[in-house]
């Protein structure tokens, strides 16, 4: 069972990670956006991780829903609300439970990516985090076993960015110039699945 320790560990990890690879992704960002991915982030995921300590939410829904809302009203690019839906989104289909399944939390996630989609606009193979979030969703499953499978498929899906032509967001503007770049937000989804599959004890 996960309980809010295990959310709380997850997206405090991810803050770490986003710390150690802001750089790179605003290296992504830069090359074809307007190289602020990585500052983005770091904004969002502190006050993430600060809100999550001064609050100290119950359960893993609260946890989320806090989270989400962070992002979505700290980050001023795409991303913000983007990452703060998923989250919001997620949260909210985990409802008030103390404690989630594994495959609870799978499909929660399943209709968090979904929500990105819809509000983005956005479908696999547009160049955008859904090309790591929509890879994960479908290798998450019953057990915390399948955790490094997503984040390994999370970890393909970006890199698998490279070739496309974007078609959603700022790098679309640039049209043919941005095949060839792993995309910005495409990473950071696979720095999330792997700080899920490092929050599994
Ligand atoms: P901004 O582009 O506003 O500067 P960021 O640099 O923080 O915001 O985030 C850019 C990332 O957001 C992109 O690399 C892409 O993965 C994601 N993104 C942008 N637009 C969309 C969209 N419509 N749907 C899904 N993801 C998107
Ligand atoms: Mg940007
Ligand atoms: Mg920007």
């Amino acid at each position: 069972m996960l309980d809010a320790e295990f959310f709380r560990r997850w997206l405090t990890a991810t803050a770490a990670l986003v710390d150690r690879e802001a750089a790179r992704l605003t290296e992504l960002d830069s090359a074809i956006g307007d190289a602020d991915h990585g500052a983005n982030l770091q904004r969002g995921f502190t006050a993430v991780t600060e809100a999550l300590a001064k609050d100290a939410p119950d359960t893993p829904g609260a946890v989320l829903v806090l989270a989400g809302g962070q992002l979505i009203s700290k980050v001023g690019g795409a991303s913000g609300p983007l990452y703060g839906t998923l989250l919001r989104r997620t949260g909210k289909e985990l409802g008030d439970a103390a404690e989630v399944t594994p495959g609870q939390f799978a499909a929660a996630f399943a209709a968090g990516v979904e929500a990105v989609a819809r509000l983005g606009g956005a479908q696999a193979g547009d160049k955008t985090m859904l090309d790591a979030l929509e890879p994960a969703v479908a290798a998450l499953g019953a057990s915390t076993d399948t955790f490094a499978t997503a984040r390994d498929a999370a970890g393909q899906g970006a890199r698998d960015t490279v070739p496309l032509r974007a078609r959603k967001g700022r790098a679309s503007y640039l049209g043919e110039r941005s095949i060839g770049h792993e995309d910005p937000g495409a990473a950071s989804s696979a720095l999330l699945l792997t700080a899920l599959a490092g929050a599994v004890a």
